[in-house]
């Protein structure tokens, strides 16, 4: 059994989704990575099946891109349902929780977003991907716990020795 063969023996149709022409191809549930995309052996590894399907389709996945699913069906291998995008396009299109900040054009207190000068990105371990943060927001926390610290500090009550030896 070729690579190829064993590949298509392995998949099922799936129904077509509302923004394609063609069915999702499946990968069974049984052997998905932890992220929910198809694994596939093949030359000695363990490739993800869908971008496994879209070389054989459609040729290498150029350098620095990354395959976008169409049909938001991650174990789907239809090669026609791939797109190959950069990483940021991919990011931005999917529905997941970093994508639905990056639309956003406000931070919580109503400042823009869309300004870049306004906008700091910022990774940490939570975000390895970059989660924005607004700049006026962050300069104003900073004032506040500034603030008090830049007061002038009351003068200390001064005692003459005199006073400090009758205590
Ligand atoms: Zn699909
Ligand atoms: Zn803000």
């Amino acid at each position: 059994m070729t690579p190829a063969e064993r590949f298509a023996a392995k998949v099922t149709a799936g129904p077509v989704p509302a923004n394609l022409d063609t069915p999702c191809q499946l990968w069974p549930e049984t052997s998905l990575d932890r992220d929910g995309y198809g694994r596939f052996w093949a030359e000695g590894r363990v490739v993800p099946a869908h971008r496994y399907a879209y070389e054989q389709h459609r040729g290498p996945i150029p350098a620095g891109l990354e395959l976008d699913h169409l049909c938001t069906v991650r174990r789907c291998v239809a090669a026609d349902h791939l797109d190959a995008v950069d990483h940021r396009t991919n990011v931005l299109r999917s529905n997941g929780p970093s994508a639905v900040n990056a639309r956003r054009t406000e931070c919580v207190n109503g400042h823009d977003l869309t300004d870049p000068a306004n906008v700091h990105v910022a990774y940490p371990p939570s975000h390895p991907r970059g989660m924005r943060k607004c700049r006026t927001c962050a300069r104003n926390r900073a004032r506040r716990t500034r603030e008090p610290q830049l007061a002038p500090a009351a003068p200390l009550p001064t005692r003459t020795t005199a006073e400090r030896t009758a205590a």
